[in-house]
């Protein structure tokens, strides 16, 4: 509907777009309320402690706006200690060989959410490595974040990440192939952990090729 000059119709048109951008608004503010009080609930979480025999460290980085959610298997010992995740050799090839960015975008929290399956390390097993990570953390708390978080795509660091949210598939196949995970893309990457040789030399493919598609992929994101 206008009038002769068009006015009516334009100021119906600015008072929908003025509505709808203040419903986007409340919406995240909303959002962001409720992830706070999320954060401050995983961060307090002590459920594992009988279970690990010390007292959990609970992990997570990054804002509720962060424009791509790391997800990997669980903390070491180191980042327990330090509470910085990837915060060691893995960690270095990661962001610098794999995704080609420095620290300070990857720890820019606005840019990258870093989460595991579980968030807590689970001490070491007797036959040597880390004890598998307690099952109910995601159910408790990750599935929880990815809710809340407005990330535009998933990264899955190593197979227990990948097999936590595509049990079905073969991990070779999640790495060579783009996924969707939670109606947004998603890719499965490798353990970057320095002990994980044989796989690297059994699928050359992945640093050859794959990687810089990933790797474009995350710049693009981050429009570097
Ligand atoms: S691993 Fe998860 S459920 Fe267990 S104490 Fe840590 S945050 Fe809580």
């Amino acid at each position: 509907m206008t009038d002769h000059k068009g006015r009516i119709s334009d100021n119906k048109c600015w008072t929908a777009d003025h509505k709808s951008q203040i419903s986007d608004h409340k919406s995240r503010i909303f959002r962001e309320i409720k992830y706070r009080e999320l954060r401050r609930q995983i961060r307090e979480c002590r459920a594992c402690e009988e279970l690990f025999g010390y007292e959990p460290r609970p992990i997570l980085f990054g804002n509720a706006d962060a424009r791509i959610m790391q997800i990997s298997q669980a903390p070491s010992r180191r980042v327990h200690e330090t509470g910085k995740p990837f915060n060691d050799a893995s960690g270095q090839k990661l962001r610098h060989d794999w995704y080609g960015i420095t620290d300070e975008e990857f720890y820019n929290p606005d840019f990258f959410y870093i989460v595991s399956v579980a968030h807590c390390f689970p001490g070491k097993a007797s036959g040597g490595g880390d004890r598998k990570p307690p099952k109910v953390c995601a159910g408790k708390w990750l599935l929880q974040e990815m809710e809340l978080v407005n990330n535009e795509i998933y990264i899955l660091v190593g197979k227990y990440a990948a097999d936590f949210f595509f049990p079905k598939s073969n991990f070779t196949d999640l790495i060579f192939e783009d996924q969707r995970l939670n109606g947004k893309p998603a890719y499965v990457l490798p353990h970057p952990s320095p002990l994980n040789v044989k796989w690297f030399l059994d699928h050359p493919a992945f640093e050859e090729k794959r990687i810089k598609e990933i790797r474009y992929e995350i710049h693009r994101i981050l429009n570097k």
